[in-house]
């Protein structure tokens, strides 16, 4: 298996939400591909379909700490996770509260599937995004409100990166980069989804933030991948140094 050009993915999906492989799986892939580190994070509990239950993640932390007791010298370390709803209006999110302490870091993301506890405000916010996504159609408002959901959780919350900004919805990404340059919260170019899109890391970009690339893996053998995600960040002119995981330059 060739060597990932990352120097290590957090963004990994198992069979506690919706991913193809277990822990162990994505694990294993990360040691034949060089990685130093593999972060396992599934989706938060908020998540209608998807969402880990609280107790699981107790679980993940045991199966987890177990696997790196037994690494071996020059193994990956393996972290725990979660990928966290956006969509409350306080920017508060669905982080299992009594677990919050055992998460390794913290993923937060924008997804359909969440109410939230402003459930009326939700719907509005995800129909808006149906439309933009099957049309492109999008108010000013709107792109606003959406911006403003997601720039009141970095505030509220300590996130480590922001997964696929302005995917499933239209985003201020200008507004979004520099609340997450002054948060010190990496933003993702994920290799599975098209975001950050070309356009959106160029916008990103004129801001003091850095990027993370992530693969988004939902099956082990995706786990460490990121030809997509490099492509876009090259044609986007990216200096690769502000690629906080990425080996070498393009
Ligand atoms: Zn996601
Ligand atoms: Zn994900």
């Amino acid at each position: 298996m060739e060597k990932s050009r990352l120097l290590y993915d957090l963004h990994t999906h198992t069979v506690y939400s919706h991913g193809k492989g277990s822990i162990r799986d994505n694990y294993e892939t990360a040691k034949k591909m060089g990685l130093s580190e593999i972060g396992i994070a599934d989706h938060g509990p908020d998540h209608a379909l998807y969402g880990v239950k609280a107790k699981d993640f107790l679980r993940m932390r045991r199966e987890i700490d177990l696997i790196n007791e037994e690494r071996g010298e020059g193994d990956p370390k393996l972290l725990l996770g979660v990928e966290a709803n956006i969509i409350n209006p306080d920017g508060s999110m669905d982080l299992a509260s009594e677990f919050a302490d055992g998460f390794d870091f913290i993923i937060a993301g924008y997804h359909f599937g969440t109410m939230g506890n402003a459930p009326i405000k939700a719907l509005g916010t995800h129909m808006a995004s149906l439309l933009y996504n099957m049309t492109g159609w999008s108010t000013e408002r709107i792109k606003n409100r959406n911006s403003s959901l997601v720039i009141n959780a970095v505030y509220a919350n300590r996130i480590t990166l922001l997964s696929h900004p302005g995917a499933k919805g239209a985003v201020d990404i200008e507004a979004i980069a520099r609340a997450c340059a002054e948060r010190g919260t990496l933003l993702e170019i994920n290799n599975k989804h098209g975001y950050l899109t070309v356009e959106g890391i160029r916008r990103a970009a004129k801001y003091d933030v850095e990027f993370i690339i992530g693969s988004d893996a939902h099956s082990p053998s995706d786990v460490g991948r990121c030809s997509s995600a490099l492509g876009r960040a090259a044609e986007a002119g990216l200096d690769p140094e502000r690629i906080v995981n990425l080996r070498g330059g393009y």
